[in-house]
Formats: C-alpha cells, structure tokens, sequence
C-alpha cells in the first residue's frame, strides 16, 4: 500500500496534513518492523517496559523489549503486575510514569559556572534530547495530558524553553486500551478511552481467533509513510467491530468517575468544607500524586557547589504544591499545613486549572489513586465535597 494511495482523504490540520480515513491490520509480528521505521527516520523510540516490577517507559530497540504478556492489577494504594493467559504487548493499563519524564524532565541543568582565577565563567549545558524522541504506547489520557502541558507550557505566556526542545516533532504512537483498571475514570473527563486523534499512528491490539494482529489508523502524514513499509491486509468490518468492543469494554469497565458538572464552583464554594480536615488526616503530604501525574508540572530550581567552590550549578527539579517549601516565600511558607496542601492541590486540577488554561487538569488516568500510599482517591474526595459528606470525621 503506497503512502499516497493511502492517503485519499486529507484535512490540514495545522502544519500536519491529517489522514482521517487510512486504516489497515498488521500481524503482531510487524510490529518490531513498525519501530524499525521509526528508528530509521531518525527517531529514539521510548515505550513500555518491565522494571522493579512495574511497567515503567524506557527505550525500546525491537518488540522484544515491550512486556509481552504482562498486565496490573491497580487499587487504591495498590499496583502489581501478573501474567496474562495470552502473549498481549499492551495488556496493561498505566504504569507509575508518564511521559512528561521525557517532555518535562525530573531534573534539567540549567547551567554549570567555573572559578577561573580571579572570576567564572558560565556554562550553558542544559541537556537536550540528542535524536527526536517517539512514544510508542500512547494511551488516550496520555495524549490529553501531553495537550493538557502543550497549552500549560508551550501556549501560555511564558513558554518553557525546555519543553519547548523536546515537544515539536515528537512521533506519538497511540495504543488504544480495550480494559481499564478500577482506578481508571477517563470516561468521566471525556479523555479516553478512544483515541480520537493527535497521534501519528493509533493502534488496537486484537488477540483471538484471528490472530495476534493491530488495527492501525495512520493521524498524519508521517504516520501514513510509516505505516506504509509494513506488511498490511485490508481492514474487514470483523475487525473494526472487535476494536470498537474492546475500546468499549475498556468504557464500561470503569467503576470511578467524576461528576464535572458546575466543579469549579463546587470547589471554590468549599474552601471551608469539613471535608479537608477529614483527608488532611489521611494524606501523608508524600507528593507522590503530584510526581506522577502526567499534568503536574511545578518545579523548584536548586544551586549546588563542590566542596572546592571552583565549581556550582543550577538544577531544575519536578517540586509539589504538597512540599512546605513550595509555597515559601518571604517570611515563610504559606500553606504550612496539610489541609491546605491537599485543598490546593485538587483545587487546582479541578477548578482554578479551568480559569487559568481553559480545561480541567485531571485527565482521569487514575495514577494520583493507585500511587497514593493511603489510598486517597481523587473522585472520592469530589463525591464526599458534593455530597457534603465527611463521613463522620472532622
Ligand atoms: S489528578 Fe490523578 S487522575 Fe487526574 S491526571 Fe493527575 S494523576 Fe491522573
Ligand atoms: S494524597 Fe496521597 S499521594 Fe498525595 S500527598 Fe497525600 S498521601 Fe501522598
């Protein structure tokens, strides 16, 4: 199938042109030659992996390195990873990371000084990806969170250089997810779990009688040119019926959800709810939620120096609104207690966000419920908020 034969129907979208209506089937062993194209067009490919017993993104050489026949089973406060009865490259749901390691980078140097002689000199040698980066694996709240930082960092006033090196150009391969973890509600936040588009290429594993085989739907024209190298049969309405149920069971699977309807009122209404000191008993103020969320952007820059002072250098670090030191400023900080942190942290997501960059911060990928040590669930913590409900407690 040619690129251009393949590409019949087109809509700018952008600089993009956009194939809407490409789509084909591939044998699940092309896909090893899928990330071969996209190495040889210049591309790191990152995607999942298995490590420390998680699926965790890393790089990815060939499909070996993807976890085949491995899922989590997610809870509250809870992960772990188990074998599945079949041979699936994307049998899970969400790992503990998100891309945003890759876009918003934990830790950048910003610049290094050196003492020479009598004065310094001063180093910029922030790193930047050496190759275009693509993410292989890409699930429909991922790209919601990856537009949810585009317009928090490269379209608000003042964008960030950094992720402004790596953002452009990235080549997104989505995976459609056909099950959810019980701590999944993108349903409810209108982000998943179909991809729509904003990706290159959108996969649907299909296991089955028919085979272990990925429906492909090319999203760009890069998209269209890479799904043209490999090995494709035409699409039959068997197939598009068995992606769509599974993208649907994936929907209906999903026991959490968040009534959205009048949030940000509900939350600017409740500074004062007796509900804030019921989870402030409960939260540990850890600052795990905020690491892994894959829209949580805030940072703190740090400078440190060898034991010499011939050397200093100044660092960016992911920091959280649950830190003390975060909201320090002259005379102290101002959210010294954990209710307030908490109060801040989901105010934020789910009501100022909205004021500030036009959509919710949340994108329903239920990291925030499984990483918590405690438990602390997000869609409860709104239920209890709207149903006045502090269940007894302070
Ligand atoms: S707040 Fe929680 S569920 Fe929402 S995007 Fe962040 S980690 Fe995911
Ligand atoms: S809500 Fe949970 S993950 Fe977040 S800071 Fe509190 S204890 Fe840590």
């Amino acid at each position: 199938m040619s690129a251009e034969s393949m590409l019949a129907t087109r809509e700018a979208s952008g600089s993009e042109v956009v194939s809407q209506e490409v789509q084909a089937v591939f044998a699940a062993g092309e896909l090893g030659k899928l990330i071969e194209a996209v190495v040889r067009r210049g591309y790191t490919v990152f995607g999942p992996t298995v490590r420390d017993g998680a699926i965790v993104y890393d790089r990815v050489e060939s499909a070996q390195d993807l976890p085949a026949g491995w899922t989590d089973e997610q809870a509250p406060g809870q992960y772990r990873l188990k074998r599945r009865d079949d041979d699936a490259l994307f049998g899970y749901v969400v790992g503990p990371q998100s891309w945003k390691k890759y876009l918003h980078p934990a830790e950048v140097r910003l610049w290094s000084a050196e003492r020479q002689g009598g004065t310094f000199r001063i180093l910029n040698n922030e790193a930047k990806p050496k190759a275009p980066q693509a993410f292989l694996g890409v699930r429909a709240c991922e790209l919601a969170a990856i537009a949810v930082q585009d317009r928090v960092l490269l379209e608000d006033k003042y964008r960030d250089a950094i992720y402004g090196a790596r953002r452009p150009g990235t080549f997104l391969i989505a995976v459609q997810c056909t099950q959810s973890a019980p701590t999944c509600f993108c349903a409810s936040m209108g982000t998943g779990p179909a991809v729509a588009n904003g990706a290159d290429l959108i996969l649907t594993e299909l296991l089955g009688e028919a085979g272990h085989r990925f429906l492909v739907k090319a999203g760009s024209e890069r998209g269209a040119e890479v799904l043209a190298e490999l090995k494709t049969t035409p699409v039959t309405d068997a197939d598009l019926e068995a992606a769509e149920a599974g993208v649907k069971q994936a929907a209906s699977q999903q026991v959490r959800s968040i009534d959205n309807h009048g949030i940000k009122e509900l939350l600017y209404q409740n500074f004062e709810h007796p509900r804030w000191d019921n989870v402030a008993a409960r939260c540990l103020t850890c600052a795990n939620c905020t690491m892994v969320c894959p829209t949580c952007f805030c940072t703190t820059v740090e400078d440190v120096s060898d034991v010499t002072g011939d050397h200093a250098e100044r660092w960016r670090r992911w920091d959280s609104c649950f830190t003390q030191n975060f909201s320090y400023i002259h005379g102290g900080s101002i959210r010294t207690s954990g209710k307030a942190r908490y109060r801040q942290w989901m105010t934020h997501k789910l009501a100022s966000w909205i004021d500030q960059f036009g959509s919710s911060g949340c994108v329903g990928c239920g990291r925030c419920i499984t990483w918590c040590p405690v438990g602390i669930d997000i869609t409860e913590e709104v239920r209890a908020l709207r149903e006045g409900d502090s269940h007894g407690k302070p």
